[in-house]
């Protein structure tokens, strides 16, 4: 908890870019003898510029994100490319994505075919990887249907296929391992060897790799691997421990106090739902010095912060977190720093109440 800074307004996230810098750099760094870049993602950062810099300065070969939005606004900071749009087009955004996404994931042969109409209006062509399922249920053309898919592509004349990618973890928590990272490299030497043509990209998943990536000596076709949560948290998301050497609070977010008072730990009167749903009972009794902070579930994502030592999180409805603060009671107007997950991270940062303030000016770059 610290006196609040005169210039900075809250609730806040203080962006530390050097640290996001050196976490990408660790990681390309010992991606690199496995013969693997990296594609920094910055969606958990809504595409903030200043972030996908800060990842290009560390090495990462390619910008990814999930929502066209956030590639509009990289390109409009001339964010240097190539940028990646990781989840499959929506229909109506395929104009979008042509005008703006170098290289997008694919799994339907109608938006393919789409994007190559708007492609040819453009006078341009587009690169397309195409997602395989490989267990966890969620984007992806079953591994049977690959060729189909394939020769569909070929068929469209603006398309162009750099390759074949995956992606666990996310839906079901499928670990990638090396059975179905060594089907994805089949996979694409079955479709080179079928449709006669060679993929550039093999694109092996997510931080969820990073085990599996750095463990193995046999990586296979596997040639690059989408990176976000690891490169922003420093942590691996199967198990979400730190990884060695990398920085875990790139993030903070910090929030103010607007009431500190010592109320009892039990409520009183008859006890219904609260404005999110049946509340644990409270244990314990006497009294707490109890803080409210100017930040709330619309903002944040309460159960993934980790609160100051001393601190402890009691709850939280849409506007108000309330924190127990031990034998202290914290004047009105203290700030309080949080550590975030990913979870939280996410939400904070699409939260327009919430600042994002980076720890250095926004520099002009220039990659040789
Ligand atoms: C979000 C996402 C990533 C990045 O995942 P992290 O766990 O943050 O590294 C990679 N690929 C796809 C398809 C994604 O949706």
């Amino acid at each position: 908890m610290t006196a609040r800074p005169a210039s900075l307004g809250a609730p806040r996230i203080e962006i530390d870019l050097d640290k996001i810098t050196h976490n990408a750099r660790l990681l390309v760094g010992r991606l690199a003898p496995k013969g693997i870049s990296v594609t920094g993602v910055t969606k958990a950062a809504l595409g903030a510029p200043e972030v996908a810099e800060a990842m290009r300065r560390g090495g990462v070969r390619a910008i990814g994100d999930s929502r066209v939005e956030n590639i509009e606004t990289m390109r409009a900071s001339a964010v240097p490319g190539p940028m990646t749009l990781i989840r499959a087009p929506m229909p109506s955004q395929v104009d979008r994505v042509i005008e703006a996404v170098d290289l997008s994931f694919n799994t339907e042969a109608v938006v393919i075919e789409a994007l190559s109409e708007s492609a040819g209006r453009h006078d341009r062509s587009h690169e397309i990887v195409l997602m395989v399922e490989l267990g966890d249920l969620r984007e992806g053309v079953l591994p049977a249907d690959v060729v189909d898919l394939v020769r569909h592509t070929q068929r469209c004349p603006h398309i162009v296929l750099a390759g074949l990618g995956t992606n666990l973890a996310c839906r079901s928590g499928v670990v990638p391992d090396r059975h179905n990272m060594s089907e994805l490299s089949r996979l694409v030497e079955m479709v080179e060897a079928t449709c006669d043509l060679e993929l550039r990209v093999v694109s092996g998943g997510n931080s969820a790799n990073l085990e599996w990536a750095l463990q193995t000596d046999d990586t296979g076709r596997i040639n690059d691997l989408r990176l976000g949560e690891s490169i922003v948290l420093g942590c691996e998301p199967l198990h979400r421990r730190p990884l060695e050497g990398l920085h875990t609070d790139a993030f903070v977010l910090v929030a103010e106090v607007i009431e500190s008072k010592r109320k009892p730990v039990q409520p009183w009167g008859e006890i219904a739902q609260a404005a999110f749903g049946e509340q644990a009972p409270r244990v314990g009794t006497g009294e707490v010095a109890q803080s409210l902070l100017a930040i709330g579930r619309q903002d944040v994502d309460p159960d993934g912060l980790v609160a100051p030592l001393g601190c402890q999180i009691l709850g939280a409805s849409s506007d108000h977190l309330i924190i127990e603060t031990g034998d202290t009671i914290c004047p009105v107007g203290t700030e309080v720093r949080f550590a975030m997950n990913y979870a939280a991270l996410v939400r904070a940062m699409t939260s327009p109440f919430v600042a994002k303030v980076f720890s250095r000016p926004y520099p002009a770059m220039r990659l040789a």
